[in-house]
């Protein structure tokens, strides 16, 4: 049996290209004493992971040149030698872009990546990735510790669609704001609004996104969560409401640039009051236990609603993380890379 591996070759230039990616097979490894063996069924893809291909410093390490690309995974473990778990189990791991991967069970601290032991019967166990992972985890954190939205208040969000942004719109809706979302086509926004329940959705694919948002929000913006930065955020900015709080969570439009683009105007910030704040999600783990049991009673009550966009084996993960970073996806992207004895 050997062990199929994506490593990162190149560090890109710009948007990644496939040639940067090698795929490998090498041999499976052993677990050690407090180790698990684990086989991978879902690999997760998202934005981050453009960062760690570049060699800067930031809030962590990038991946190093022939080595395996960096992800969370949800598998089953074949081989244990640890007492809390057992072959069968299933487990939610950060094993990266290969087929099987050991982690340490002894110990390990339980963080939004695990390791975690995962109950089939409770939730589909890919939403240990989503929903009820860490981008679900983000999007609590973000929202509800971080921004603190009022009921009656204008929340809107960016990349509406997308992992995070899908649940960020959810939860101001339970908290009884008016949402709304802003993602790149029609077929994103009739997803937020109709299976999401969305007040409103528009296009970042606009001429004048300020007039557009200054329609969609007639009261203005008092929460932006802001996923992508740049254009977008200074669309927003000129619909701020005072003290109107923009919790920071990425950048996306800037993750493939090779220049900084130049910044917006941040005079409405002054006047308005405005409180920015960026965050980090590793730095919420505490908040793992109130998440997990609030997000997974509303999925099961029907008032979260989840999509997953799939591309099946190892090698197509490449292909499908430079589509993430140009949109591609819808909801969760993620990669199948074995088989899911749950989902027969
Ligand atoms: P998504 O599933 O939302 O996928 C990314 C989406 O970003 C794309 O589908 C696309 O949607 C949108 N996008 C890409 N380029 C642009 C652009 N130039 N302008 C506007 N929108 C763009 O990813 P996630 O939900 O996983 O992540 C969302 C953001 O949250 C990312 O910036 C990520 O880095 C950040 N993040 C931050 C964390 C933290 O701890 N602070 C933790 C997790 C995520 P569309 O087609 O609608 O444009």
């Amino acid at each position: 049996m050997t062990n199929r591996r994506v490593l990162l070759r190149n560090r890109p230039v710009g948007e990644p290209k496939p040639s940067d990616f090698e795929i490998v097979d090498a041999p499976l490894p052993e677990p050690q004493e407090g180790d698990i063996l684990v086989r991978t069924i879902w690999l997760s893809l998202d934005p981050y992971m453009r960062g760690r291909m570049n060699d800067v410093k930031s809030y962590t390490a990038p991946v190093e040149l022939g080595q395996p690309m960096v992800g969370g995974t949800v598998g089953e473990v074949v081989k244990s030698r640890d007492a809390a778990f057992t072959p069968g189990d299933f487990v939610l791991s950060y094993g990266g872009w290969q087929a099987y991967h050991v982690a340490k069970a002894a110990g390990a601290r339980v963080g939004p990546f695990g390791p975690l032991k995962l109950d089939p019967q409770a939730a589909p166990i890919s939403t240990a990735l989503g929903i009820l992972g860490m981008p679900g985890l983000t999007a609590y954190v973000g929202l509800y510790d971080i921004a603190q939205p009022k009921p009656g208040e204008t929340v809107v969000v960016s990349a509406a669609a997308g992992a995070v942004g899908s649940v960020v719109g959810q939860l101001a809706k339970i908290r009884g704001c008016r949402v709304a979302g802003i993602a790149s086509t029609k077929d994103k926004c009739e997803y937020v609004l109709k299976e999401l329940g969305f007040d409103a959705c528009v296009s970042h694919r606009v001429p004048d996104l300020a007039a557009v948002l200054r329609d969609a929000c007639p009261k203005g913006i008092d929460v932006y969560f802001d996923n992508v930065g740049g254009d977008v955020l200074k669309a927003v900015l000129r619909n701020v409401n005072p003290f109107a709080r923009i919790p920071l969570c990425g950048i996306i439009s800037q993750y493939n640039a090779t220049e900084m683009p130049p910044g917006p105007n941040l005079a409405p910030v002054l006047v308005n009051r405005v409180t920015i704040r960026g965050f980090l999600v590793s730095d919420h783990a505490d908040r793992l236990p109130q998440f997990l049991a609030d997000c997974s009673r509303w999925l099961r009550e029907g008032k979260l609603k989840y999509r997953e966009d799939i591309v099946q084996g190892l090698e197509k993960a490449p292909e499908a993380l430079i589509g993430l970073l140009r949109g591609q996806n819808t909801g969760k992207m993620l990669v199948k890379v074995g088989e899911d004895p749950t989902r027969r």
